[in-house]
């Protein structure tokens, strides 16, 4: 399933996530990973693995053009040369010449460079070292500014986005400015018992699937772009059979009735 971007890039709906898998094992990881099937990986450089993630991919043989991978500015490159030069690093890392999705990992409003460091992604992209660039953890009030200043519009905002943080404000103001949404924590990052929660267990019963089926599969009949970690082979191959079944509308709307506000990770005014 592939969705296409507002720059006519198209991207995998489904991915596979990479934060905090240990860079001695990230080659392994994500070698299981595009065994299993998946095409798109979502590393960053903070991550510490992007090298692994490099490896696993030159040793796939898989075509190029066949994968999709993004990876993340940190926020200390935030700036004009820091940015070029981080993206050199990134790419030398990974082994490739270009990325498919590069994102401003956070906005860091008190740093405010985050329009210097777009205006460099506008040229990273014109050289082809990202074919597609986008933000993450930015609000409205940041992608108001960063599009007022800027002649190219992000192509996606990465954020924290579950069934009881789901976003549909910023989902919707999204929609409006034709930038894709992509969850980050897709699954609350096993901090609170979302599998257990009953519109989530009922819906897995119901279809004889599992509760991170059910929630993968809320997420890719919102529109929303997910890509789920995990280091089990076993749990990779799980995320990735979501598409012989369907949630109802009912059982969407149930799910969705979990949102309650809850952060389980850091708020993108204040994280540094
Ligand atoms: P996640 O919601 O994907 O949760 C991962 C947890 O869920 C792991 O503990 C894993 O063991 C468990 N899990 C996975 N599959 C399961 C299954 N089938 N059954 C039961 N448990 C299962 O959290 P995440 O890794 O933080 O988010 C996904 C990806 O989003 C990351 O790997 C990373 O690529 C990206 N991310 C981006 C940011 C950002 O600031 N842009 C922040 C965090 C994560």
């Amino acid at each position: 399933m592939q969705i296409t971007l507002n720059d006519g890039n198209s991207i995998p709906q489904l991915g596979f996530g990479v934060f905090q898998v240990d860079p001695d094992h990230a080659e392994r990881i994500v070698t299981d990973a595009l065994e299993v099937g998946y095409r798109h990986i979502d590393t960053a450089a903070i991550y510490g693995n992007e090298e692994g993630v490099g490896r696993a991919i030159a040793k796939s043989g898989i075509p190029r053009d066949e994968l999709f991978i993004t990876t993340k500015l940190w926020n200390s490159e935030q700036g004009t040369q820091t940015v070029r030069d981080a993206m050199n690093v990134s790419l030398a890392k990974l082994g490739l010449d270009h990325v498919d999705l590069y994102l401003i990992h956070w906005p860091r409003p008190d740093l405010d460079r985050y329009i210097e460091t777009w205006h460099v992604f506008e040229e990273l992209q014109s050289k082809g070292l990202a074919t597609s660039i986008g933000v993450s953890n930015f609000h409205e009030q940041h992608l108001d500014r960063l599009i007022a200043a800027s002649t190219v519009v992000p192509a996606v905002d990465q954020v924290e986005l579950h069934p009881a943080f789901s976003q549909a404000p910023l989902r919707e103001y999204l929609r409006g400015k034709g930038i894709a949404t992509e969850a980050w924590g897709p699954l609350g990052q096993g901090k609170y018992d979302l599998f257990g929660m009953p519109a989530v267990a009922d819906a897995a019963a119901a279809h004889g699937v599992t509760p991170a089926q059910v929630v993968i599969r809320w997420h890719l009949q919102h529109e929303i772009i997910v890509f789920p970690k995990t280091n089990s082979r076993e749990r990779m191959a799980e995320n990735f059979d979501v598409f012989g079944f369907e949630l109802s509308a009912a059982e969407m709307a149930a799910i969705d009735g979990l949102d309650q506000g809850l952060r389980v990770g850091s708020n993108p005014e204040t994280a540094t």
